[in-house]
């Protein structure tokens, strides 16, 4: 069984799941009315992931005798300055997402949970990689400008994202 700081801590984190993915949904929408496709691509594929999170969380939640209480979602931004600038509130986004993961780790250590810190491990690494992914395609932009031929051609590889 969930302690109840456990369940509402991740029940906290469900919430902060989908917003991640309201996040990358609007900045696919503002991608695609700018005429970048693979932009938009690269974005949906990235909420469908952080709502698969949210479901990971949900389940858990249910597995563990818990009950999911669902919070609302805030609006994310609406506009965006330019391609770099998706990808620096990307980046920026998901260090603040490590650190929300850091902090339930903390709370399973407080709380001697030791099947929450085995099920937030998984969580720990992903975030590695969610930042090691934003960090290398914002320096890719950074090199090549928000505009051009470059552009273009990141705009293709992003486009082959397949999951
Ligand atoms: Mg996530």
């Amino acid at each position: 069984m969930l302690s109840q700081a456990m369940q509402d801590a991740i029940n906290e984190q469900i919430k902060n799941e989908l917003y991640s993915a309201y996040l990358y949904l609007s900045m696919a929408a503002y991608a695609e009315e700018d005429n970048l496709p693979g932009f938009a691509h690269w974005m949906k594929a990235q909420a469908q992931e952080e709502v698969e999170h949210a479901m990971k969380f949900f389940n858990y939640v249910t597995e563990r005798g818990g009950r999911v209480v669902l919070q609302a979602i805030d609006q994310p931004p609406v506009e965006f300055a330019s391609p770099t600038d998706l990808f620096e509130k990307t980046l920026e986004h998901e260090r603040h997402v490590t650190s929300l993961i850091h902090d339930l780790y903390a709370l399973a250590l407080k709380e001697n949970d030791y099947a929450s810190q085995v099920m937030l491990q998984w969580f720990i690494e992903e975030q590695v990689e969610e930042e090691a992914n934003a960090a290398q395609i914002l320096a890719t932009l950074k090199m090549a400008g928000d505009k051009g031929n470059p552009l273009v051609m990141l705009d293709r590889a992003l486009a082959s994202r397949e999951g």
